[in-house]
């Protein structure tokens, strides 16, 4: 896509750090570094979200996470976690609309991210929840 960033990246027309790359994915530094190391994981194919994979290229993609998470470990031994993040959609924080993977090494909890998990066990009853899982089980793609 012409007025892609990542997809300008990805063909050179903007320098980046890489870290990887193979036919179908090209991994590279984000330029904020939220933690050392912080990476992003990219289908070479501009997909706009998570919405957009068909399963081959999904396939490709997300095989490449364990590879890229391990090499971060092997990299920096002093990493003790790692946040794997895909944000799809303004709401949930994409600012880049060609579908990414964050890799966020882990150094300890005053490091420079976070991520808040509400608890909202008591808002739902157990049929509430049974009717939630069959409302999603339905769509599933078999
Ligand atoms: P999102 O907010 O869409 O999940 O993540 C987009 C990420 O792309 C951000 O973390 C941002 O720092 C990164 N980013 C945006 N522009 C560039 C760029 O030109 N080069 C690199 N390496 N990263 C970028
Ligand atoms: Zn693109």
């Amino acid at each position: 896509m012409t007025d892609c960033i990542f997809c300008k990246i990805i063909n050179r027309e903007i320098p980046s750090y890489k870290v990887y790359e193979d036919d179908n994915v090209y991994a590279f530094l984000d330029i904020t570094q939220v933690t050392k190391g912080h990476t992003l994981l990219v289908p070479k194919e501009h997909v706009t979200d998570i919405f957009d994979y068909d399963p081959a290229l999904a396939g490709e993609v997300f095989a490449r996470v364990p590879k890229v998470a391990r090499a971060l470990e092997q990299a920096f031994p002093e990493m003790q976690g790692l946040n794997i993040i895909n944000n799809n959609k303004e709401l949930a924080y994409q600012s880049v609309f060609h579908s990414h993977i964050h890799l966020i090494p882990r150094y300890g909890k005053s490091d420079d991210f976070s991520i808040h998990f509400g608890n909202n066990q008591e808002a739902y009853s157990s049929e509430e929840m049974q009717a939630i899982a069959e409302k999603i089980a339905k769509q599933v793609e078999q």
